[in-house]
């Protein structure tokens, strides 16, 4: 009985113990951040590999829009029963992401964060139009001091303006691709946004992120098209 409650007396303190060290050093706060990206990355990887339950993959080449979409209603239920179980803090992000809406790019991997600390601006080949430009400002507003602006190897979008047998095809595409810089030079120009840069209050990186990797580069690397081609 004695041995039974030293055992139990000793569990107990390496627990307390483990639970001070997590939540009050900066170590056991970096090891839950690394820990958590980890164990969620392994929740990826272990759907990763499931082709049965890919659309084309479960139902060969003849599903239908109507069934693909039953099926994502289906998988959102899933999901949104979970998130009401585990309900999100409320976060006030500090940083404002764009990215190309190519599936490859996952945020929360490029980030290692699964908090949704980030604003995030999803588009296609990365471009900024008006609305994007507006509402990045608003962001600003709201409290952002860093804006990240991406593009990313073997984007379609870029690959689509290199090729001018598809210019007439996809005319905005191409055109928006050509714009980019222009659009981001324009984001830069708005007075709130230029005044905060000015302070120092806020900055703003251009990025190219390895589509298989996910790492963030300095722009300039290969692959990048039509920064400067808005003459074309
Ligand atoms: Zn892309």
């Amino acid at each position: 009985m004695r041995k039974w409650m030293r055992t139990l007396t000793i569990t107990g303190a390496a627990v307390a113990v483990s639970a001070i060290f997590l939540t009050t050093t900066t170590y056991g706060r970096s090891l839950q951040f690394v820990a958590g990206g980890a164990l969620v990355n392994l929740g990826y990887r272990m759907q990763d590999h499931l082709t049965s339950y890919d659309f084309a993959a479960e139902h060969a080449h003849d599903i239908t829009p109507e069934e693909i979409w039953e099926e994502l209603v289906l998988q959102n239920a899933k999901a949104a029963g979970v998130r009401r179980k585990f309900p999100r803090t409320a976060r006030h992000p500090l940083v404002a992401l764009v990215a190309c809406m190519d599936a490859r790019i996952d945020t929360n991997e490029l980030t290692g964060d699964t908090r949704k600390y980030y604003y995030v601006l999803r588009t296609a080949g990365s471009v900024l139009d008006d609305k994007e430009a507006e509402m990045l400002e608003l962001c600003v507003e709201n409290g952002v001091k860093l804006i990240v602006l991406t593009t990313h190897t073997e984007c379609a979008a870029e690959a689509t303006a290199a090729n001018k047998e598809l210019h007439a095809r996809y005319p905005a595409l191409v055109k928006a691709v050509f714009d980019r810089d222009l659009r981001v030079q324009q984001l830069l120009s708005r007075p709130a946004i230029a005044e905060r840069i000015a302070r120092g209050e806020l900055a703003v990186k251009r990025m190219n992120i390895d589509t298989m990797t996910e790492e963030l580069r300095p722009v300039g690397g290969e692959g990048q098209v039509g920064e400067q081609a808005s003459d074309k």
